[in-house]
């Protein structure tokens, strides 16, 4: 071989390499991506295999399309909470956190892993909503003709109100009912976001009949856990972003009377919030600021979730919800270690008793706020507006805190009429800034929308309209 050719090719081979070891190493990193299904079910096998018998590995039901929906449980502890992950398919972190969890419970011989295991029994479905997941899509897939076909007596009815025509398929944390013995019948359809749902889809079934077979074996399930995701939304005061949003169930406000036949307890599911939010705080190795409530101003109300059926029988529900959904957002390690820690938080403390001890208000009073529930709400984010420049002119900004600072003291003495007069005086002082350019878009739109909202239930405190009829479009719903 020609000399001079050999040494080409070693300067070549040395330019490839170069160029190969940081773009492997580079594609090594931004490669890792949410596990597809058959990586799941692989995963779940090793976790049984190397867990001497701790984990167990089920198949707990098959999806419309025939798919398995695996479950997994650990620990013999007689306090039992059931973890639930992609309800929605395009929701994808609440596996990646829970397989870690079963991973480190099924091999760890630290005394905190076994004390777990011997107070706490964890049962979970990580990947409820298969055939969603693999489109990605937040539906499963189950077209309304062939419901009529599996349900004959439904013939002629209209659609359930969360079945989504384009997607072919149910937003299955609506189709959930507060007695676990109902069966969907015609004139219950429509129906709508203040009623509960109909039991139509399999996998609502399926999560349904793991919950009774609990209930039936542990006299109660202690706690249920939703995971989610959502947007990206940023902290009123702060106007940084929320790394994750808590949220003990929206079931109206807190002195509502439409659910006093059921064994709710609000408190309890707060106190389990909490100690998920403080769960986050105290196990991450970073500053977690952007620990946040998900958005529930007192006239939330959905019977027909999962966790909200599952409240109204007793149990402490939370949800969890991460910015961002898939497959717009990619796998992110610090948005799964939150989900694991805020999970953490609460299973500690169900092992040592202290969750017990939490009180529930504290997490209304602790935990940040990026939506509003009231008039101090509205201030927070006018403060951070006005810190930004959204405003025109500094005189501007303070008419309207001024606006803000009068409506809040009539807040607190809770006097309707005047609550209305100066909402509508607020709207309107906002369109005249709006016309004017005197007040920035992002800016504008909060506050008319916030002052809509409160404009809204003040309405109803004046005219004696009951808040339990208030309704909201399915487009509101992210949850
Ligand atoms: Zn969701």
């Amino acid at each position: 071989m020609n000399k001079n050719i050999w040494k080409k090719f070693v300067y070549l081979a040395a330019i490839l390499l170069v160029m190969l070891i940081p773009v492997s190493d580079i594609s090594a990193q931004t490669e890792r991506d949410w596990m597809t299904n058959d990586e799941f079910l692989q995963k779940l096998d090793e976790i049984e295999a190397n867990s001497s018998g701790k984990v167990q590995v089920d198949v707990v039901g098959h999806s419309r399309l025939g798919n398995a929906i695996m479950s997994a449980r650990v620990g013999t502890g007689d306090q039992v909470i059931l973890i639930n992950g992609s309800i929605h398919g395009n929701e994808k972190s609440g596996a990646e956190a829970i397989v870690e969890i079963l991973d480190y419970l099924g091999t760890s011989d630290s005394s905190f892993a076994q004390s777990v295991r011997d107070e706490v029994t964890i049962v979970t479905i990580p990947r409820l909503n298969v055939d969603g997941l693999e489109i990605p899509q937040r539906q499963n897939i189950f077209p309304w003709d062939e419901v009529v076909s599996d349900y004959p007596h439904l013939e002629g009815a209209e659609p359930a109100w969360y079945y989504n025509q384009g997607n072919a398929g149910f937003d299955i944390n609506r189709d959930f009912h507060a007695d676990l013995d109902y069966e969907v019948v015609a004139e219950d359809l429509p129906g709508n976001t203040l009623d509960f749902g109909f039991f139509i889809t399999k996998e609502s079934q399926i999560l349904r009949d793991l919950y009774v077979d609990l209930q039936n074996e542990f006299g109660v399930v202690e706690a249920f856990v939703d995971l989610h995701h959502m947007g990206t939304p940023k902290l009123n005061k702060t106007g940084e972003e929320v790394t994750i949003a808590i949220d003990p169930p929206p079931l109206g406000p807190d002195d509502s009377t439409k659910y006093d036949n059921y064994p709710l307890d609000r408190d309890k599911s707060k106190r389990y919030a909490l100690a998920a939010a403080r769960g986050v705080k105290e196990l991450s190795d970073k500053e977690e600021t952007g620990v946040a409530q998900y958005i529930a101003f007192q006239e939330r109300d959905f019977p027909g979730q999962a966790r909200t059926a599952f409240a109204l029988n007793g149990t402490a529900t939370v949800l969890f919800e991460m910015p961002g959904q898939q497959p717009q957002f990619g796998y992110d390690q610090d948005l799964v270690d939150r989900v694991e820690n805020g999970l953490w938080g609460m299973i500690s403390r169900m092992a040592d008793g202290s969750i017990d001890d939490l009180n529930g208000d504290d997490f209304v009073t602790e935990i940040p706020r990026y939506w509003t529930d009231n008039i101090t709400d509205m201030r927070d984010v006018m403060g951070r507006f006005t810190e930004e420049g959204q405003f025109e002119n500094a005189s501007d900004a303070r008419l309207l805190d001024n606006h803000l600072a009068a409506l809040e003291n009539y807040e607190k003495q809770e006097n309707e009429e005047k609550m209305v007069k100066h909402l509508n005086g607020l709207k309107s002082l906002l369109d005249h800034q709006q016309e004017k350019g005197l007040i920035e878009s992002e800016a504008y739109r909060r506050l008319y929308g916030d002052a809509d909202l409160l404009l809204d239930r003040w309405e109803r405190e004046l005219t004696g309209d009951s808040r339990d009829i208030y309704l909201i479009g399915e487009n509101q719903l992210i949850d």
